[in-house]
């Protein structure tokens, strides 16, 4: 994003704020060279966002690949689809909405979890067995437990 006043490319991110539709961010930026500040309306799907997984790699955040997730959980439950696309969204959107443009794997999974939990508790269970990758049964029957005491 090119500064408007002394042309150069490097700014940080001071504020962001996504627009009535949802599909434009409203970002106030400072310019690393003069420090000045301006205001940007930028687009959703122009902004990459990255995913820092556990072993510090770097990737850009896919919407398939999290729907994914989510849906081999879902497997032979009664849940639609357009559901599914929802919980997706409703993250993405916050994710978004982050000052940062790089974000812990980890936080998406315990976005998504919570979202499970919410939706339908055997997709929960088995999201978190996968995502949490219990090394143990007991861990794993612990957080069942946990659940049907509730
Ligand atoms: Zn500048």
């Amino acid at each position: 994003m090119k500064c408007p006043f002394c042309g150069e490319d490097d700014s940080k991110v001071v504020n962001s704020r996504s627009g009535r539709d949802g599909a434009f961010i409203r970002r106030r930026r400072e310019c690393l060279y003069c420090h000045k500040r301006f205001t940007t309306r930028e687009k959703i799907e122009n902004i990459p966002l990255f995913v820092i997984k556990k072993d510090g790699r770097r990737e850009e955040f896919d919407r398939e690949k999290i729907i994914k997730g989510i849906l081999r959980a879902c497997e032979k439950r009664d849940i639609p689809y357009s559901r599914i696309e929802e919980i997706v969204s409703n993250i993405e959107k916050s994710l978004y909405n982050e000052m940062s443009r790089e974000i812990a794997a980890k936080k998406i999974g315990d976005m998504v979890m919570k979202r499970l939990q919410e939706l339908d508790e055997v997709a929960y269970i088995r999201f978190a067995s996968v995502y949490k990758e219990f090394r143990e049964v007991s861990e794993f029957s612990k957080e069942v437990r946990a659940l049907l005491n509730k």
